[in-house]
């Protein structure tokens, strides 16, 4: 059988690690060749050769997203490398620091929303330029979270952002669709990362998440990889405008 994404080029923004990581590899496994961008050198020059070692054709970037000048040289670099750009995954992103509501300032807050939201918002805005231009139409996903649907209490900027990227995709796919991009959000639930690691290892947080989650555990990043090669899939071509949920069922427990 043909690899699902045979001769497709898929852009993982935060693609260093966790999610992100999970999710390049699974497209690399169906064929894609992965481009990666993140801010620690040293974690996308690891990544990379994971990738290559396992047999993909793979790059890096180092690029914050917050940065519209970097998102804009980056995403041209990224072109040049890999010739286009079939499928983008606005996968970056920033959580709170558990700071109480009540003491959250303006910077904290902008913190995590400039990173989710307007990390997201420049990226896909690259992306459809050039899916545009190019004519070929495209996939564009946004990673948001279950909190989007539930809330993120003591959590608030966070749970704000993402929810907020509800709405960024909702609009895009309406107004895209005349270029044959498709627009998605992904919706993980309780992954084991870097950023989670902290709940994950409070054993008072990781019992009642757990307890909440049918499935009853957290997902391995690699839980995510499925999604994310069926939404970059080009045979996908009526699926838009969609919150795709993977949480183990915990946002309908
Ligand atoms: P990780 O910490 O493993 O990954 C976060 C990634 O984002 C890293 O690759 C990091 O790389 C990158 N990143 C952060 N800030 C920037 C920036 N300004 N510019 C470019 N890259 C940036 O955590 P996850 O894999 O968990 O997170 C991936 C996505 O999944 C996030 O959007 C998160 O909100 C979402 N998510 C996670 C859940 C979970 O339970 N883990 C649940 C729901 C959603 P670097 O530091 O090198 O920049």
């Amino acid at each position: 059988m043909t690899p699902k994404l045979s001769g497709r080029v898929v852009l993982v923004t935060g693609g260093n690690s966790g999610i992100g990581l999970a999710m390049a590899e699974a497209c690399a496994a169906e064929g894609a060749r992965i481009v990666l961008w993140g801010r620690n050198g040293d974690k996308n020059d690891r990544a990379v050769a994971g990738l290559r070692d396992g047999g993909a054709v793979a790059d890096a970037f180092v690029c914050d997203v917050t940065d519209p000048d970097a998102v804009r040289n980056t995403f041209a670099a990224s072109v040049a490398t890999a010739g286009q750009i079939d499928a983008a995954f606005a996968n970056a992103g920033a959580t709170g620091r558990g700071i109480p509501f009540l003491e959250l300032d303006l910077a904290e807050w902008r913190r995590v929303v400039t990173t989710n939201l307007d990390g997201t918002f420049l990226t896909l805005q690259a992306a459809a330029r050039h899916m545009i231009e190019r004519g070929n139409g495209g996939a564009l996903v946004a990673v948001s979270s279950v909190s989007a649907i539930h809330g993120a209490a003591g959590n608030e900027a966070y749970g704000s952002s993402k929810t907020a990227l509800l709405g960024l995709v909702r609009a895009l796919a309406v107004g895209l669709a005349r270029h044959q991009i498709r627009v998605n959000a992904l919706l993980p639930g309780w992954t084991i990362t870097d950023m989670s690691g902290g709940g994950y290892a409070n054993e008072r947080f990781r019992t009642a998440t757990t307890s909440r989650t049918p499935v009853r555990r957290w997902a391995e990043p690699s839980e995510m990889g499925p999604a994310a090669v069926y939404l970059a899939d080009p045979t996908v071509t009526f699926h838009t405008g969609d919150t795709m949920v993977v949480d183990g069922g915990y946002s309908v427990f």
